[in-house]
């Protein structure tokens, strides 16, 4: 079987990131979950359908027409949606509200499943969400929760914010990041929890090669 590394963890833990590098080194494939659900949310808005319509949203994640093109070293990887290149789009903080309230429907969750995993292809894969070691590939050989403190994810992101232009307001992210976390880990459907299997790695203070280190140690490289 094709090997699968799963890395889940709140929003903002560096998840993205690290995703990104680890793929670009193994020259594996990378799983992205959490486009698959701003781009539920992002289509759903365009198309007038409401939020909290769930046989319409269904309707729009099991019809989502959807490509990842590849891009240069440390350029995200850019998104296609019905031909429109939406990379930024799904980025911004409307998508991301509306994505974590898309996915507290469990049907639409159900109707994300497959597509999912037809991503574990030859030579391996590495997969970012919330659930991807819980439920996507429960038999993942290495499953990795990693998770930083509120205050570092809010300046983090912070930052990531104010490089690009945007007017931003740390305590407001810092109310945003507490807000999500709740909702993803008190929802029923598939809640933000680490595995039973998993290997917790908290990146507070730890920079971006520290955390791929370890990740690597944990994947015998
Ligand atoms: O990781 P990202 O911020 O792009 O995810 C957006 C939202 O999608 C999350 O807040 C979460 O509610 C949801 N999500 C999920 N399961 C995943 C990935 C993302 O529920 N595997």
């Amino acid at each position: 079987t094709v090997p699968v590394v799963t890395v889940d963890g709140p929003g903002g833990s560096g998840k993205g990131t690290i995703t990104q590098m680890l793929a670009r080194r193994l020259g594996w494939h990378l799983l992205d979950s959490g486009a698959l659900y701003r781009l539920t949310a992002l289509a759903a808005l365009r198309q007038g359908v409401a939020l909290d319509d769930e046989p319409a949203l269904v309707n729009v994640a099991a019809g989502l027409d959807v490509t990842f093109e590849p891009t240069p070293e440390g350029e995200p990887v850019r998104v296609i949606l019905d031909g429109e290149d939406v990379t930024r789009d799904i980025r911004t903080e409307r998508t991301g509200d509306g994505a974590s309230r898309v996915a507290v429907i469990q049907a639409v969750r159900d109707a994300l499943l497959q597509r999912q995993r037809d991503f574990r292809k030859a030579p391996g894969l590495v997969a970012d969400g919330r659930d991807m070691g819980t439920v996507v590939f429960p038999d993942a050989p290495v499953k990795v929760f990693l998770t930083a403190s509120a205050e570092e994810r809010a300046q983090r992101r912070y930052l990531q914010l104010k490089e690009s232009g945007a007017d931003v307001n740390i305590d407001h992210l810092l109310d945003e990041i507490r807000a999500r976390d709740e909702r993803d880990m008190n929802r029923s459907a598939a809640p933000l929890k680490p595995a039973e299997d998993a290997q917790v790695i908290d990146s507070t203070g730890l920079s971006i090669e520290e955390v791929l280190s370890k990740v690597m140690a944990l994947m015998g490289q």
